[in-house]
């Protein structure tokens, strides 16, 4: 594998290509689809665009192949200009979830495609189309046709047609979104390796936070045809910027807090000390949260309660704690060695550290 890596470098394989998005809109009608999108993505980077059905994503991402044309704003790649380019001119490799692979053409010659329709050589082809399959984990499958491989070997095929020529920019659109837990993942984990092996530019969509997380150099978050927050994964996931970030991304307590001149105070009126931020609303992730039957001891970030639910899912128990106002507080114990379990109606005290905190605006 490593010598094969080598062998496309040397192939004249030149790593990534930089992309931008200026300030880029599309309108459908009176609805504004894709609102002022600005990114810039370095060369090499695999970065993801999420966000819910509808948000934008593909609409953007279709910008970038060039199969829609933005009423406003610059696509640049490598530093050159392409809004106007053909989908053809952009040199991009892609993976679409119903992008599906030629029933009509064997593995070989889906693979082959890209090069074919370009007249490149026999023999290049077939060295190219070999590589690619290697990289897929599908040589020997050459000759099959859809029908005869599973959605995951498929998908690599696609996958395959995708890099086969090469690309320095790679654009994926819910690739993975067809098949089953098991298989996503073991997907996630090729994509990555051959995008890193390759050195391409990855822009990766995906409407799966656990996804992101785990694949991306950095996340934009969608929201309404716009960016509500860009960043590495542990910087969106740790540090939100709004309420519907921090929702977006996995389990949030957002606690209504009150303020008291420069004090904030949390349901029942104990002192809160929150890690960043100006707003009312306070978002702290379930496992920053600790579960303790002692009472508290006068300090911040203590909130009394009252065991609602324990939900032993194996290696975690997640408590909802009633803390009095309504409020409910999801807190989520690792089950280590000597774990103490809280059963529902017992009183215990919730604190996290005010570095795991932050206040939102409501
Ligand atoms: P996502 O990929 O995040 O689910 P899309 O970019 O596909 O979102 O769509 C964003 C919005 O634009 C949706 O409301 C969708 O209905 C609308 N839209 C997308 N393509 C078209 C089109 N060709 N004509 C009209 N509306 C469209
Ligand atoms: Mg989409």
């Amino acid at each position: 594998m490593v010598a094969l890596g080598a062998a496309l470098k040397g192939g004249g394989l030149s790593g990534g290509a930089s992309v931008a998005l200026e300030a880029v809109t599309k309108r459908y009608g009176t609805e504004t689809v894709v609102a002022g999108v600005s990114l810039a993505i370095p060369a090499g980077e695999f970065f993801t665009l999420l966000g819910p059905s509808g948000s934008g994503k593909t609409t953007t991402l279709s910008m970038l192949a060039g199969f829609v044309i933005p009423d406003e704003g610059r696509v640049v790649m490598g530093g050159q200009d392409m809004t106007q380019v053909p989908p053809r001119g952009r040199g991009l490799g892609m993976v679409f979830q119903n992008y599906a692979i030629f029933p009509h053409l064997n593995v070989a010659e889906n693979v082959a495609f890209p090069l074919t329709v370009k007249g490149a050589p026999k023999a290049e082809i077939q060295a190219r189309v070999a590589e690619a399959l290697a990289m897929v984990k599908l040589t020997g499958f050459e000759a099959r046709y859809a029908r005869q491989l599973s959605g995951g070997q498929q998908q690599r095929v696609a996958l395959a047609r995708a890099i086969v020529a090469h690309p320095r920019i790679v654009l994926m659109d819910e690739p993975l979104g067809a098949l089953d837990k098991n298989l996503r993942f073991h997907m996630q984990v090729e994509i990555k390796e051959i995008q890193q092996r390759l050195g391409m530019t990855a822009i990766y969509v995906t409407h799966d936070q656990e996804e992101a997380l785990t694949m991306s150099d950095r996340i934009a978050i969608m929201d309404g045809g716009r960016i509500a927050q860009m960043g590495p994964p542990r910087e969106v996931y740790e540090k939100p910027d709004s309420r519907f970030v921090a929702a977006f991304l996995g389990e949030a307590n957002l606690l209504d807090v009150t303020r008291d001149g420069a004090l904030v105070r949390g349901p029942g009126g104990g002192a809160i000390e929150a890690g960043a931020g100006q707003g009312t609303t306070l978002f702290v992730r379930p496992e920053k949260v600790t579960v303790s039957a002692a009472a508290p001891s006068g300090g911040p970030n203590q909130l009394p309660g009252q065991v609602l639910h324990a939900s032993f899912l194996g290696n975690v128990v997640r408590y909802a704690v009633d803390v009095g106002q309504g409020a409910t507080v999801l807190a989520d114990a690792v089950n280590g060695p000597g774990a103490v379990l809280h059963a529902p109606g017992a009183p215990v005290t919730l604190h996290w550290r005010a570095e795991d905190s932050r206040l939102l605006a409501a």
